[in-house]
């Protein structure tokens, strides 16, 4: 490596560091493990008789691609209709292979908080913090999340948090819309099985997946939507999500306002 060169990988990896990514993975899992074909031996002594081509080296064993999307989003409803409880959906999640996050996810961040609760936030996809954790928003985003409650006077364990992608994206890149749709089923029915009074969305990505709403966080935020969840009607708000208020503190005065709108409307039911 000349001195330059050695200069331009070292900003790379700054730049790498500085924007969230704090670990070398692809997006296909690569079976480090499987049996690589031994490098051929040369003869020892140069053999008389004409030259034999090398034996060609063994193809590498296939890596499992993950279904087409269609067909995992199929199998992820079907799966997620089984589920007769919070626990139950839990371990079909854990068993679930269509979703391509899970492999370079640690592990399945599920949900934390009360069974039946009558607050739910949902988020867009546990970032490092979480992954290690297994549980959704305890890094600085969740910090805040929590003081957000606080401010209400609710504690974080009355209420229940989930994501709409529960496994950690390589990166923290921002999880696809294919991923979103595979992973709806699931969120659609851990919220059947929470049945919360107000469902909040945190941010737009939440908002669009399960609102159906795609304009602007900023001119939906503090408004009330239904979200329909098998027979019932939810009331559901979109509001900021806490990472963004870490970037713009400023915005936090219309996150008050929908949090002083969130506890009035669990007040009247
Ligand atoms: N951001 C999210 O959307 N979810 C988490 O769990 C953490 C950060």
């Amino acid at each position: 490596m000349t001195p330059g060169s050695d200069r331009a990988a070292r900003d790379l990896l700054t730049f790498y560091a500085e924007a969230g990514v704090d670990c070398a993975l692809g997006e296909v899992p690569v079976d480090r493990f499987a049996d690589v074909p031994a490098e051929p031996v040369a003869p020892r002594a140069p053999a008389i008789s004409a030259p034999k081509a090398a034996p060609r080296p063994a193809p590498m064993p296939a890596i499992q691609a993950p279904p087409p999307p269609e067909e995992a989003i199929m199998a992820a409803r079907a799966a997620a209709r089984q589920a007769g409880s919070l626990e139950e959906l839990r371990a079909i999640m854990n068993g679930f292979e269509g979703c391509a996050l899970r492999t370079t996810a640690k592990q399945l961040v599920f949900g934390d908080g009360a069974a039946q609760a009558r607050l739910m936030f949902v988020g867009e996809a546990p970032g490092s913090e979480e992954d290690q954790q297994g549980i959704p928003f305890v890094g600085r985003s969740g910090q805040l999340l929590d003081k957000m409650l606080a401010a209400i006077g609710i504690a974080r364990k009355e209420v229940y948090i989930a994501n709409i992608v529960p496994w950690r994206p390589p990166g923290n890149r921002d999880p696809s819309t294919h991923e979103s749709q595979i992973c709806l089923p699931f969120i659609q029915r851990q919220i059947e099985l929470v049945g919360p009074d107000v469902l909040v969305c945190l941010g737009k990505p939440s908002t669009a997946t399960l609102l159906g709403v795609t304009d602007g966080i900023k001119k939906n935020r503090g408004r009330w939507f239904t979200y329909k969840s098998g027979e019932r009607d939810i009331r559901a708000m979109p509001t900021f999500h806490p990472a963004f208020l870490l970037r713009s503190p400023i915005e936090k005065r219309f996150v008050w306002r929908d949090m002083l709108a969130i506890k009035k409307a669990l007040a009247a039911n």
